[in-house]
């Protein structure tokens, strides 16, 4: 498996623009500024529209200003996936090429009835592996899983493995309406921005499994990951954009800090309370210390 060497520290948040920061992403873009931060590294920023059909422009603009009120300042400019749509298609020829891509006919209703579903979604059954049934169309385009373990070391949850044939399966690379999908979009984004350090929510943890095969066949390099709990509000949900969760308050912005820095175990001090996000910062990317982050998979904000 292709490793970093030794490169500089890369790393970045991603948010898809459905809609304004809860504080469950605001975790994840303070988490992942810290770590790059505190490692003198770089940190990027991609808005992940790849899905044109949910992607917002407002969404886009209102996260941006969010995170400069933050003082999360990002650097270099911001990456779009709607115009890198030749480079995933350039990712899905490769794959072809190699044996490692298949045009598939099935609904995902059909497959719904039939299929098992694992902790990155449905296993598709293979229907169309070995070719496309007679008389049907092809829709979308799948990714060919080879059987074996997959596994990766997690900085949080530690090494996490699974059989990559049953438990993933052949995923969808390019949908039926022409878009490709997210798990490709994003290893061919990642690799072009040398990201190095992965640092985000836990509920993309399971999504790394089919990213990790994609990497290893198009020969992309694999970067660290430190998947962080998952925030959920007081019922248990997971606090997402599009389930409506309420968009961080900007009007403190250093309050919002620190909630945040509670969630992962790096509190600062009571006399912080009312600093500016500037002084928050400062003190966060001095004290940042990984091994804090509380165990649980799971933690109320
Ligand atoms: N765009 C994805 C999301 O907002 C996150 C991608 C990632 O961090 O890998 O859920």
């Amino acid at each position: 498996m292709p490793q970093m060497s030794g490169d500089a520290y890369v790393g970045r948040f991603a948010p898809s623009p459905t809609g304004p920061l809860h504080c469950g992403s605001v975790i994840a873009a303070l988490a992942s500024f810290l770590d790059a931060r505190a490692a003198g590294g770089t940190w990027r920023l991609r808005i992940d529209d790849v899905d044109s059909g949910r992607a917002r422009d407002e969404a886009a603009a209102e996260i941006l200003r969010a995170l400069e009120a933050l003082g999360l300042h990002w650097d270099g400019p911001v990456q779009y996936q709607d115009p890198r749509r030749d480079q995933y298609q350039n990712a899905l020829e490769r794959l072809r090429e190699s044996g490692r891509a298949y045009p598939c006919a099935c609904s995902r209703r059909e497959i719904a009835a039939v299929a098992p579903i694992g902790p990155a979604g449905m296993i598709y059954p293979g229907t169309c592996r070995n070719g496309l049934p007679a008389g049907r169309r092809a829709r979308s385009w799948r990714f060919a899983m080879a059987p074996g373990e997959l596994s990766f070391s997690d900085r949080h949850a530690g090494r996490q493995s699974l059989e990559a044939a049953t438990g993933i399966g052949d995923f969808i690379i390019r949908r039926g309406d022409g878009l490709h999908a997210y798990h490709l979009a994003m290893v061919v984004d990642d690799a072009a921005l040398g990201v190095t350090d992965v640092v985000r929510g836990g509920d993309l943890r399971p999504a790394t499994f089919p990213q990790l095969a994609l990497r290893q066949s198009l020969d992309l390099p694999t970067p660290r990951y430190l998947h962080l709990p998952i925030a959920v509000d007081p019922h248990g949900r997971k606090l997402s954009k599009t389930n409506g969760a309420p968009p961080v308050d900007l009007t403190q912005p250093g309050a919002a800090l620190i909630d945040a820095l509670s969630f992962l175990g790096q509190a600062p001090d009571a006399e912080m309370a009312g600093a500016p996000a500037r002084e928050v910062l400062e003190w966060a990317v001095a004290n940042w210390r990984p091994a804090l982050i509380p165990r649980s998979s799971e933690r109320r904000v």
